[in-house]
């Protein structure tokens, strides 16, 4: 690795699935705040949601999710209510938009028994036009996915299934204290694509202790031996203050900047070597998929759960601490499952913060937008898109002249563009746009 590299993959920065981040959400965005958003929706626009379900059989110490150990069912039934009456509650509000995807998202959503994911399901069918071509994606935990829980997904028409697995080597696994074998995570994608449950995604993760460039390119082969359309290869964010299961996390076990960058690099190129193609910072596609095609178009996006190929602008997020975006901005619903429960009971929205967006906001996020999916942007032509004058960012040009000069990014006129080799820093040049970092920033996890 070049030298010069070495200072942009130690800083902290944010992940940029939304601008301004959530780190600058307030209380200024409330209850009555989201329905007026939500009255303002189009009638016949569609949307896409997002429900979050934080249950976990146990906890995984590397895990960055808003989640909790559940070990009876009462708590997560009690919450299937609440999402339920949500459901209702979020869809009284709007005119039965089509909904072109749906994400069950946690935790483990298939922690809900599947009475109740059918239950939920029917709200959605009641609530919100769900038509064939709607996707609907769940988060899976091979390790406790019933073959009959199988079935009832398919039946109520899931299309994709996201699995976690990390690392396949289990002196890593038993650190982390996720242990799935390979054969498990294979019977879990069998029986998914048995029952017509097509598009599989892994999720891999560099970083971990006992980590190495050999245990992340076995894991990589062996992941692409289960052949998945899909795999999102995310670096493991060590913030043992905010996450406190992690300070369990040996430490001196954990690799350094370097070996971090040689990790994602021998499983990005196991996986490019294999002919996936690489979409953004994170993730790999296969020729073909929707994600492909949006990328080539320019048509990618990316949101809360990360890349998306779904180009509908009103995400409604249901179930606690979950992001929604709409015209107006960003809204969140409470975070704590006590006030998360009174404001539902009440038959309000959970809405506890959010971030209304200026007009300089959208800018800017059209920008760090671009270059998250794109690795490039045109400067001046988003600038003029958004009514601004092109040298409106003219300071921001100076700044990148240091990133010119490390070789990060190509300059020609107002169109910058990252080179393949520096896409892990991708961040790094959306930091340049983004007009609330402050440079001392502990809350982000490492650019590398
Ligand atoms: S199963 Fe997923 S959400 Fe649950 S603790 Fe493990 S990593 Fe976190």
């Amino acid at each position: 690795m070049q030298a010069n590299l070495l200072k942009y993959l130690e800083r902290r920065l944010p992940r940029y699935t939304s601008y301004p981040t959530a780190v600058q959400f307030d209380t200024k965005v409330d209850a009555q705040a989201y329905a007026r958003w939500l009255a303002a929706v189009p009638a016949h626009a569609p949307v896409s949601i997002y429900l979050h379900v934080p249950f976990c059989a146990a906890m995984c110490l590397y895990c960055g999710c808003h989640t909790t150990v559940a070990r009876r069912y009462t708590p997560i039934a009690a919450y299937a209510d609440l999402i339920e009456r949500e459901i209702a509650l979020i869809g009284e509000r709007l005119a039965k938009p089509a909904v072109t995807q749906i994400h069950w998202g946690g935790g483990t959503p298939t922690m809900l028994r599947p009475q109740d994911f059918i239950r939920l399901t029917e709200a959605l069918r009641t609530n919100f036009t769900i038509t064939p071509a709607t996707e609907t994606a769940i988060e899976i935990d091979p390790r406790s996915l019933a073959p009959d829980y199988i079935g009832t997904m398919a039946e109520m028409g899931v299309t994709r299934a996201s699995l976690g697995v990390q690392d396949f080597d289990e002196r890593v696994q038993q650190t982390v204290r996720r242990v799935q074998s390979f054969e498990e995570t294979g019977r879990a994608i069998d029986g998914l694509r048995n029952a017509g449950i097509a598009n599989i995604n892994i999720d891999l993760m560099y970083g971990l202790p006992h980590q190495s460039v050999t245990t992340i390119a076995t894991t990589a082969a062996r992941a692409l031996a289960l052949d998945p359309d899909r795999v999102a290869l995310f670096g493991y964010a060590h913030v043992p203050w905010m996450k406190h299961h992690q300070r369990l996390i040996p430490e001196d076990a954990l690799p350094g900047t370097e070996g971090r960058f040689a990790q994602n690099a021998a499983a990005t190129e196991a996986l490019v070597g294999a002919g996936y193609r690489r979409i953004g910072l994170d993730h790999f596609a296969k020729e073909g998929d929707p994600l492909v095609r949006r990328q080539c178009e320019g048509r990618l996006h990316r949101n809360f759960q990360g890349y998306t190929s779904d180009e509908t602008p009103y995400l409604l997020g249901l179930g606690v601490s979950a992001i929604g975006s709409l015209a107006e901005g960003y809204v969140q619903n409470a975070s704590d499952t006590v006030r998360y429960r009174e404001a539902i009971l009440a038959g309000r929205p959970a809405t506890v913060r959010g971030r209304a967006l200026t007009d300089e906001d959208r800018l800017r996020g059209a920008i760090i937008e671009r270059l998250m999916c794109d690795l490039q942007a045109d400067i001046a032509e988003i600038c003029r898109e958004h009514g601004a004058a092109a040298d409106h960012l003219a300071a921001e040009f100076v700044k990148l002249d240091n990133l010119v000069n490390d070789g990060i990014v190509e300059r020609r006129g107002s169109m910058i563009k990252m080179p393949e080799h520096a896409r892990t820093l991708v961040r790094s040049v959306c930091a340049v746009f983004d007009a609330y970092l402050t440079g001392e920033e502990t809350r982000f996890s490492r650019a590398s």
